[in-house]
């Protein structure tokens, strides 16, 4: 029998929710049968489509769909130079596509060529944020009445209130936060919402790599009373080397890697068993092949996975999330971050969350295809990113 081969590789780019989309198409010699992948590099979608549509595009026609080890492994060293979000994140799109394909040629889904179910549905955890204290325990309460047990609370988003009134004279523009007061509110807003929701809720808090390393420290060692499920990316990727210090100083289970774009990143931190859960975002390291390879390492180990998974990730991502999770032997959680119902029109089979638990559609692939005619209607805009343009109290340029 004649190879299935690359026919056509489509990118299309469409903006349902605020978060810009890039989902890639792979077209094969065999009528009908396509697969998809997610490339969603929200802040730099052009340069995906661009890297997809003259780089790799050229690179992929006429390949063996059936072939994916080989086609990721050769892709990944065609420009020489290797990694980076956006070759990563494009790679990734091909990555999933062709799993989806092979998963339709199996008439299987893909949770099923990775070794099968170890679970029927992944937990998920949820985002509650809140101007204050009470306004977190108030949606958290909103979120359990949905049936959610995993809940990740943080307070004014990432950084607490702006610390605009601390400015120099003629400072800059920018994201302003005040990492000592964020330090001191975190504590407080976390204790009101341990003692109003009891113990049997799991909490989760992201630092978002926003505190110097040995206040970053002190912190992990103050919430250790509050016994999190974890803390998340409590350190920067180029402070990696302080993991050895925290892991020594408290027991708060740590998180991270949703930043990691290199295997190199995550592999001593694994080794050395300083964190608990990795948490990469998969099209950021290149798709399901090497988050599979990563997920294997970390079982080894005793570390389980915790896929990122907000808006910034398709509906085919998070099915590659899913996918994953529901095979893992060593699977933690997933972060879910509720589409409208927009998202589930534009691509149906997106996964469903009931009580807490995502569900798979047993389809064979992963299960999600998209409406272009919809998609389409919602173009992605160009915009200057604002959020990640961060700042201490005095002007700094910090890390978002
Ligand atoms: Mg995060």
């Amino acid at each position: 029998m004649p190879a299935i081969t690359i026919k056509d590789v489509r990118v299309i780019l469409t903006q349902p929710t605020g978060q810009r989309l890039v989902v890639v198409k792979i077209i094969t010699s065999e009528p009908g049968l396509y697969g998809l992948g997610c490339s969603t590099f929200t802040q730099r979608f052009h340069a995906v489509h661009a890297a997809i549509e003259h780089h790799l595009k050229p690179f992929l026609i006429g390949r063996d769909v059936q072939r994916i080890e080989d086609i990721w492994q050769q892709a990944m060293v065609n420009g020489y130079w290797r990694n980076g979000p956006v070759l990563n994140n494009a790679i990734s799109g091909i990555d999933m596509a062709l799993w989806d394909i092979k998963g339709k040629l199996a008439n299987m889904p893909v949770y099923q060529l990775l070794g099968g179910k170890c679970r029927e549905a992944a937990s998920v955890y949820v985002h509650a944020d809140g101007r204050d204290a009470a306004e977190v325990v108030e949606n958290a309460q909103r979120f359990i009445e949905q049936g959610y047990r995993f809940i990740r609370v943080q307070m004014g988003g990432y950084g607490g209130k702006h610390a605009r009134d601390l400015r120099p004279e003629g400072a800059l523009e920018g994201a302003y936060y005040d990492p000592r007061a964020y330090v001191r509110n975190m504590l407080n807003m976390i204790e009101a919402v341990r003692v109003a929701l009891g113990d049997e809720i799991e909490l989760l808090h992201d630092i978002h790599e926003r505190l110097q390393p040995i206040d970053a420290i002190g912190f992990a060692k103050a919430l250790e009373q509050f016994k999190l499920f974890f803390l998340e990316d409590a350190l920067a990727p180029e402070d990696i080397d302080w993991f050895e210090r925290l892991r020594a100083q408290c027991t708060t289970p740590l998180a991270m890697g949703e930043l990691f774009v290199n295997s190199l990143e995550w592999r001593t931190l694994i080794e050395r068993r300083l964190i608990d859960f990795i948490r990469m975002h998969i099209s950021a390291i290149g798709g399901v092949t090497p988050a599979r390879n990563a997920a294997i390492m970390a079982q080894i180990y005793g570390i389980r996975t915790a896929w990122h998974g907000p808006a910034d990730v398709s509906p085919v991502g998070h099915a590659a999330n899913l996918h994953l999770d529901l095979w893992s032997p060593n699977f933690g959680i997933q972060e879910w971050c509720r589409f409208p119902e927009l998202v589930y029109e534009m691509f149906p089979g997106c996964p469903e969350v009931r009580s807490g638990y995502m569900y798979p559609n047993d389809k064979p692939g992963f299960g999600v295809d998209i409406d272009e005619a919809l998609a389409a209607k919602y173009p992605c805009t160009d915009e200057v990113e604002q959020w990640t343009q961060t700042r201490l109290p005095d002007g700094t340029p910090a890390r978002p």
